[in-house]
């Protein structure tokens, strides 16, 4: 049977010839994207100590996510440091985590794409690019976290796991399951999360630095989305939240503050589809951010097929390329036709 662990011996391969390598993961890097990374990053410098091994976010992980060990020494690709361009430029093998397509990296996408040096692909995203010499990628994974954990493990680099990593995985896995509520397909992800346990971890302490951490602005812009800017359509179970740029200005947002912010309008009984709206900062174009709940509804292929992205079954995003208004009207039409 073809699973990605027969993919093991040529990873080990690619690593053993490997001397100076590089971490990445998606634009608007999340917990998963962040924990998977840095969890990866520390496992390399354990078992590798002879090859340099670095860690590039296309931009800023967000504030609740920088006590992950090792975040302040990630190369932030957007802060365009002349060091950091040398060393991506230097590297002999690259691991692509989170995301399987390079144009989720915005413009360090294309630095990778012209690259000589192999792409190795560890994601559990649906429909992979064919932009990697080696891709493990199984949509059964809960998490990109879970699959670094069960990669770890088939190389057999179980016992190199630090309490950073550990904490690291479960930041992980912890946001991208809603807290173990979806995307856990198999009795071995809590078997994950037990041995992350044993490694010492303080899952309550986590919890704490990831989900009770907003600034008081951040709050109130959750209240004002949900009070005054959420807008429910009963007959097609579905609800969406537009903010433009100067209603963000107006709670000086930070990257990662409407993080979640999505999955509100779910915990109506009735809405089944939830979409977010949200302006860029260059006002070039919409950020999407789709969720769905149950069985029936993919919104993976909704981004798709609507607004050049993707995701997952539940959980999915991708952009709208005209104005925040034009974009709810297409939506509310998109509501019309399909549901
Ligand atoms: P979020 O709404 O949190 O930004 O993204 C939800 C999910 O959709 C994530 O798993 C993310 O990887 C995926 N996703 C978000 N934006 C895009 C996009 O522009 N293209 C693709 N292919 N996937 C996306
Ligand atoms: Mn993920």
């Amino acid at each position: 049977m073809l699973t990605w662990k027969n993919n093991i011996e040529a990873l080990r391969n690619l690593l053993s010839n490997a001397r100076q390598c590089l971490v990445t993961s998606h634009v608007n890097p999340d917990g998963d994207a962040v924990g998977a990374s840095l969890a990866w990053w520390s496992y390399l410098k354990a078992a590798y100590p002879e090859m340099e091994a670095r860690v590039a976010f296309p931009n800023r992980c967000p504030e609740f996510l920088r006590w992950v060990e090792g975040a302040d020494q990630a190369i932030v690709y957007a802060d365009g440091s002349e060091s950091a361009q040398r060393y991506i430029k230097g590297c002999d093998l690259i691991f692509c985590l989170d995301f399987n397509a390079l144009n989720r990296l915005d413009g360090m996408g294309e630095a990778l794409a012209s690259h000589a040096a192999p792409r190795v692909l560890i994601d559990h995203h649906r429909q992979p690019a064919d932009e990697f010499q080696l891709a493990f990628s199984d949509i059964s994974m809960s998490s990109t976290s879970e699959f670094i954990y069960r990669i770890v493990a088939a190389l057999g680099g179980k016992p190199l796991l630090s309490k950073g990593a550990a904490e690291a995985l479960y930041a992980g896995l912890v946001t991208d399951t809603g807290s173990f509520s979806f995307g856990v397909n198999t009795p071995e992800t809590f078997r994950m999360a037990a041995d992350l346990m044993e490694l010492g971890i303080d899952k309550d302490e986590i919890a704490n630095k990831i989900y009770d951490s907003y600034s008081e602005k951040r709050m109130r812009l959750l209240g004002y989305c949900l009070q005054s800017k959420m807008r429910v359509f009963p007959r097609h179970r579905a609800a969406y939240v537009a903010l433009s740029r100067s209603e963000l200005d107006e709670f000086c947002f930070q990257p990662g503050d409407t993080e979640g912010f999505v999955n509100f309008p779910l915990s109506i009984k009735k809405v089944r589809l939830s979409a977010l709206f949200i302006e860029s900062a260059d006002k070039t174009h919409i950020r999407v951010s789709l969720r769905s709940k149950g069985k029936d509804l993919s919104v993976s292929e909704l981004a798709r097929k609507y607004f050049n992205g993707g995701g997952h079954f539940n959980a999915s995003g991708g952009k709208y390329f005209d104005s925040l208004k034009n974009c709810e009207d297409y939506f509310e039409k998109i509501l019309k036709d399909e549901f």
